[in-house]
């Protein structure tokens, strides 16, 4: 269930939204001082905003939210009876959304609301999903198929080796060198040497010897990724 967070401090503007937004978890507050502690402790997909609120206003503590790292990807629509033209321009500038005026008809606003989840989860997947050549990557959890004639084929790595081909893949042609690599797939693990790219590089063109992709050496400098040979 998707969890929401609404800040308003009307007590009937609340019970609309208790009506609006029935099938969703919903988390509500009235004071900006709540919402903070709420949003550092919890998830939501989404945020109500009303603008005029007893400790604040609605569009700083929008403001706010946007230049947080923790924040800044959740989507946040705007409720409010300041429903001006320059208020509204304000508050998209600044990052909102949606903005939804009071009052508002309850089955809209619920409509609204599911039109930005959905174009959330839509971005999300988007950005976990990466495809080249025919292999494709869930980033998240660490899966590469091949993909052929439509039909998916799992490839077993492990996750330094999804790391590696990962890396080498978001770039084709480029030539890393093995410093790089260690550098960004080894990290600060010191016990490895060039060797040690050169093995794992080995395991890998193995278990992707099925896909047209293939990763070739650059004598002298390293290795690059080909999406097709
Ligand atoms: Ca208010």
């Amino acid at each position: 269930m998707k969890s929401l967070l609404v800040i308003e401090d009307s007590s009937e503007v609340r019970v609309l939204l208790e009506f609006a937004l029935e099938e969703f978890a919903v988390t509500y507050c009235s004071h900006l001082k709540d919402a903070k502690e709420k949003l550092s402790k919890n998830k939501f997909d989404l945020i109500l905003l009303d603008l005029g609120l007893p400790d604040g206003d609605g569009l700083q503590f929008l403001t706010h939210l946007a230049a947080q790292q923790e924040t800044k990807e959740i989507p946040v629509i705007i409720l409010s009876g300041k429903s001006e033209i320059s208020n509204k321009v304000l508050a998209f500038s600044v990052g909102a959304e949606d903005f939804i005026s009071k009052p508002f008809d309850p089955l809209e606003l619920r409509a609204r609301v599911s039109a930005k989840l959905k174009k959330s989860d839509r971005l999300q997947s988007k950005s976990e999903l990466f495809r080249v050549g025919d292999l494709s990557f869930q980033v998240p959890k660490q899966k590469v198929h091949i993909v052929s004639d439509g039909k998916e084929e799992s490839v077993e790595l492990t996750s330094l080796e999804f790391r590696l081909l990962l890396t080498l893949a978001k770039a084709p042609e480029r030539i890393f060198s093995r410093d790089f690599l260690l550098g960004e797939v080894w990290g600060s693990d010191v016990s490895v040497t060039d060797r040690t790219v050169d093995t794992h590089i080995g395991h890998l063109r193995k278990k992707i010897a099925k896909s047209q992709c293939k990763i070739d050496t650059v004598i002298g400098s390293g290795y690059r990724f080909l999406p097709s040979h």
